[in-house]
């Protein structure tokens, strides 16, 4: 099979039983791979109602037909596991080597089963797959666990790792690659320290078979040479994606105090240029990177090297918990990165619990004493620890803001920023409809990476509801997820403006099959409308409420900066939802018909 390694390594932890079997070619060919994958194998196989953090749940990790080769930024995989935070899906890609790595050794996707009776690491060196103890290794970090396997083994295995998060069941722990690269979202690490998989570590030495060497040289050439001279090339090196951090500062969409209001007094401490002049050291790039965005970073002040802070980071441990300073948001970044926690959903919780604190419904003894007011850098590091060690109110905020909410109560609901139990990343959308729509339907929960459309509302205007906007939001949630399908970074076509279409050569090239543009959209659309129907399958009650936005956007104007008294009305929230499912082919409470998922070829497999 052209572009696949063409087995898949099923890993029973229960039995220690490891198994090699062959990738299904219809399965790949309608899938393609990484999160199309991800979603298949969960849908057949992993049984409904199945407990995210029992046995039954299952962990996939898969690589896509370019993974491995010589595209730009074909360093991409993917993670799938049935949530325990959301109760839903999950899926968090990740960069870096590992996915290449896994590729020449032979494999398209790691499957783990079951859960082991002690610690382990998976040991991959092309044929040769065993687990190993890791009972020396649990309770570490991940990055140090990270040292300690490339010491023992040899630089050239590539780890990922989780912390005392995943250990700990912390339900956004992730799994932690090439010391800061994350799947950081849904929780994947919690699955893994479920299953008592401390971490992974592959070697390969095979190659990836492309179905016409000639035609495959001559795009990957005409791509880099497209990337190289990309104007936007040189920015994006050197800021990466805080590149966008002055931006949304001045257009009031960084989030700050708990998503109260999208621009902060202290913003211009953390604006990349500052960032780049304090902290950066170097810049550092996944596998086949033509425009490294990665910043590897050191801290003075307390002293310690992180990859990082990217802009995610930054608006969600920075400004949205008041910290101005970039030396301090580099040192929560690294503490996250450390304890293997999300920095996203990490960052939401500790502004979540500042502001409980700051309106008086958590008192100085739930918080063991910390005192939780917004810019305290201090109590934030050492929340972020008791979350990650589940100590004290760290326990509560381990289950997500949704839930803690809801244990709070008192109206907390109101301001635990969330969408289908998933913490909202870092675009404050008080008055960003396009932006709003795409986190309300993302199909993980509130992230922005399957249609990041921010922008786009600025360039429409950012409080028009229109047919348009929708089916942009709809457009980008096919493209965004096809490159995870594909195995293979999005941000040479977002950044450096690299034309999309040019793909799909690129994939006829790779696996011989021919297949337009439009093909690929469409198997894209294929993935998304099965991950709706995994959520309507596991998820009790699952329709339109689960893709209501948090109130905070809708019941409580913005407090300050350029959005200041600005809110999306309730009414406008309908109406985008109205225009989004009529425009998917799904019913008015978000199901997708039967004709629908008869054209996309789902009868079947729904069935
Ligand atoms: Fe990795 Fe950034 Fe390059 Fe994408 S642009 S491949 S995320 S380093």
């Amino acid at each position: 099979m052209n572009g696949y390694a063409g087995t898949i390594l099923r890993v029973n932890l229960t039995t220690s039983e490891i198994r090699k079997e062959p990738l299904d070619e219809k399965v790949a060919r309608d899938f393609l791979g990484g999160r199309g994958l991800g979603i298949y194998y969960l849908w057949t196989e992993v049984p409904k109602g199945a407990d995210p953090l029992g046995p039954e749940n299952k962990l996939v990790a898969s690589t896509g037909p370019l993974s491995g080769l010589l595209v730009p930024g074909a360093g991409k995989m993917d993670w799938a596991c049935k949530s325990p935070l959301t109760g839903g899906y999950a899926g968090a890609s990740v960069g870096g080597h590992l996915t290449a790595e896994i590729k020449y050794a032979g494999y398209d996707a790691i499957i783990f089963e079951g859960i082991s009776p002690k610690p382990v690491y998976l040991f991959i060196d092309d044929d040769r797959v065993e687990l190993r103890d890791a009972s020396d290794l649990w309770g570490k970090g991940s990055i140090t666990t990270e040292e300690i396997l490339k010491k023992r083994l040899g630089e050239e295995f590539q780890i990922a790792t989780i912390g005392p998060g995943g250990e700990n069941l912390v339900k956004y722990a992730c799994i932690t690659h090439d010391f800061g690269r994350q799947a950081g979202r849904g929780g994947v690490g919690a699955v893994m320290g479920a299953k008592k998989v401390k971490a992974v570590a592959v070697r390969g030495s095979k190659t990836i078979p492309v179905a016409d060497p000639e035609r495959f040289w001559e795009l990957a050439h005409a791509m880099f040479r497209a990337c190289k001279e990309a104007e936007g090339l040189g920015p994006w090196q050197r800021y990466g994606t805080t590149i966008v951090t002055s931006w949304c500062d001045e257009v009031g969409a960084l989030p700050t105090r708990n998503f109260q209001q999208g621009s902060f007094e202290q913003g211009p401490n953390l604006y990349g240029q500052v960032m780049r002049e304090r902290i950066v050291i170097t810049d550092k790039g996944c596998f086949a990177c033509p425009s490294p965005c990665g910043k590897y970073s050191y801290t003075k002040k307390h002293g310690v090297f992180v990859e990082g802070p990217e802009y995610e980071t930054i608006a969600l441990v920075g400004s949205n918990c008041a910290l101005g300073d970039i030396e301090d948001v580099a040192y929560g970044n690294y503490l996250c990165d450390e304890l293997g926690i999300d920095s996203i959903s990490a960052g939401n919780a500790v502004a979540f619990a500042m502001e409980c604190y700051e309106r008086g419904l958590l008192t100085p003894e739930d918080t063991g004493g910390l005192d939780l007011r917004f810019g305290n850098a201090q109590a934030a590091f050492a929340l972020l620890e008791k979350i990650a060690r589940r100590e004290g109110l760290g326990n509560l905020l381990a289950e997500g803001v949704k839930v803690a909410s809801q244990r709070i109560g008192q109206g907390s609901e109101e301001f635990a920023v969330q969408v289908k139990g998933m913490e909202q990343s870092g675009y404050e959308t008080h008055n960003a409809t396009a932006m709003l729509l795409a986190y309300m339907t993302a199909d993980v929960g509130a992230h922005h990476n399957r249609a990041w459309a921010i922008t786009y509302d600025l360039q429409v205007g950012r409080d028009r509801v229109a047919p348009e906007k929708v089916a942009r939001v709809i457009l980008l949630q096919h493209i965004r997820p096809l490159f995870d399908s594909m195995g293979a970074c999005r941000l040479q076509w977002v950044e450096l403006g690299i034309d999309v279409t040019q793909y799909a050569p690129m994939m006829a090239a790779v696996t011989g099959i021919e297949r337009s543009w439009e093909d690929l959209l469409k198997i894209s659309e294929r993935t998304w409308n099965l991950t709706r129907m995994y959520w309507i399958r596991e998820v009790e009650g699952f329709g339109r409420t689960w893709d209501y936005p948090a109130p905070r956007f809708y019941k409580h104007p913005s407090t300050g900066g350029p959005t200041k008294g600005q809110l999306t009305p309730f009414e406008a929230v309908q109406q985008l939802l109205d225009m989004y499912y009529e425009q998917r082919g799904w019913d008015k409470n978000g199901i997708p018909t039967p004709e629908k998922l008869a054209e996309l070829g789902l009868t079947e497999l729904v069935r």
